[in-house]
């Protein structure tokens, strides 16, 4: 790369991530930060689209997709799909940070503010890394992608699960796909994920017969039954893991009576649960499960319920495949390490994306997210915006 373009490169990223980040987009509002993004996208040939969604139990969320396809295109041309989104999670209280979280302070090679690093920063330096191989001609080898949410930190319904739904129905089909979440560890580049456990709520109801305390046997107490489903389910564990994924996890969030009398015996008992799976179980193996635990119990007489209230998310994995090869190979030469591939930590919008398609998540060091005075160190962009760019190049060259 000529050091004109570095330059360019650098001056691109940061600009863009400052206005990005000059928007006060707390999920759900858009405060501007999508029409940022179309107008740094639309000079540069993309078809825009803004997706407004609404319904479902949720509320209504702008969403982006844009779509540039190149001029050299033949049968074996590849459709990169570019996934992220420009919602930040609330600042808390505004006291407690250095800079304001939304004036994109630059300070000692640092640039401050809320979704410095989830993710406006991912967003910014894919967006310059489509400009720059725009500029160096390998754009034009295939067809780019964006599909940018204004709601993953919340509810994610009317996000990026929608854009998919309808871009599938538009009938684009995609390759592989970048996420730009936070995967890094201690240093850019040293970790990316290929996969993200699945995340199983289920609640249990134990109902049985309310009455005096002092006249037991006119009553059937839930307690003590509920007391051993909750053993039953959390003594013995799922499973050990695998050569890609830790083990899965059921851990018990909360156990209610809600009894404040002394002298009765409560009529219905339940608790909540939430399982971290990999990917030795699903939805299905996992509901027969918990079921075959609650069965080998005494029920004394009480009626037992449990359901799945929430829709969950599903575990994913794409361990090898050529376009992660490459990709470890870029990150190789950039940094002198091979990223460690990853599967840890909360679900991502990569889990609809991986319906569709092989996804990866890359991007910047996951420090100070969600946290007071999120910042990022300029450096990490304009590297992000390196491996992005030349990722673009040669996986459209092979
Ligand atoms: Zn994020």
């Amino acid at each position: 790369m000529s050091h004109s373009s570095t330059k360019n490169q650098q001056i691109d990223a940061t600009a863009l991530l400052s206005d990005l980040i000059k928007c006060p987009s707390v999920t759900p509002n858009n405060a501007g930060v999508l029409e940022v993004v179309e107008a740094f996208l639309k000079p540069l040939g993309f078809e825009v689209f803004r997706l407004k969604f609404s319904g479902d139990g949720s509320y209504p969320v702008d969403n982006l997709f844009a779509i540039r396809k190149g001029k050299n295109l033949n049968n074996n041309s590849k459709h990169l799909l570019f996934g992220g989104h420009t919602d930040v999670v609330p600042i808390g209280d505004e006291r407690h940070w250095t800079h304001p979280p939304f004036s994109a302070h630059i300070e000692n090679g640092e640039l401050w503010g809320r979704g410095a690093v989830d993710m406006k920063s991912g967003v910014a330096a894919f967006c310059v890394a489509i400009k720059l191989a725009i500029e160096n001609g390998s754009a034009e080898n295939g067809t780019i992608s964006l599909a940018i949410t204004n709601d993953e930190e919340a509810d994610a319904i009317n996000g990026t699960e929608k854009i998919l739904k309808w871009a599938s129905e538009k009938g684009h089909k995609f390759d592989f796909s970048i996420v730009g979440e936070p995967s890094s560890a201690k240093k850019l580049g040293d970790k990316i994920k290929i996969g993200r456990r699945g995340s199983f709520d289920g609640h249990i109801v134990v109902r049985g017969k309310q009455g005096h305390i002092a006249y037991p046997e006119k009553c059937i107490n839930p307690i003590p039954v509920l007391a051993e489903i909750a053993l039953a389910i959390s003594n013995e564990p799922l499973d050990e893991g695998n050569e890609h994924f830790q083990a899965s996890n059921l851990e018990i969030s909360t156990f209610d009576v809600g009894n404040r009398a002394t002298n009765v015996i409560p009529a219905e008992a339940s608790l909540r649960f939430n399982v971290r799976h990999n990917d030795i179980w699903t939805r299905k193996k996992l509901l027969y499960w918990v079921q075959a635990h609650i069965d080998k119990i005494d029920n004394r007489g009480t009626e037992i319920l449990f359901e799945s209230p929430t829709r969950g998310a599903n575990c994913f994995i794409f361990p090898a495949g050529d376009a992660v090869a490459l990709l470890d190979k870029i990150i190789e030469q950039r940094t002198g390490n091979k990223p460690q591939h990853s599967t840890t930590g909360g679900t991502s919008d990569a889990r609809f994306i991986a319906k569709l398609c092989p996804v990866v998540e890359c991007g910047l060091v996951g420090n100070h997210m969600h946290a007071v005075d999120e910042r990022v160190p300029i450096s990490e962009i304009e590297g992000l915006t390196e491996i992005y760019t030349s990722f673009i190049k040669r996986y459209f060259a092979n």
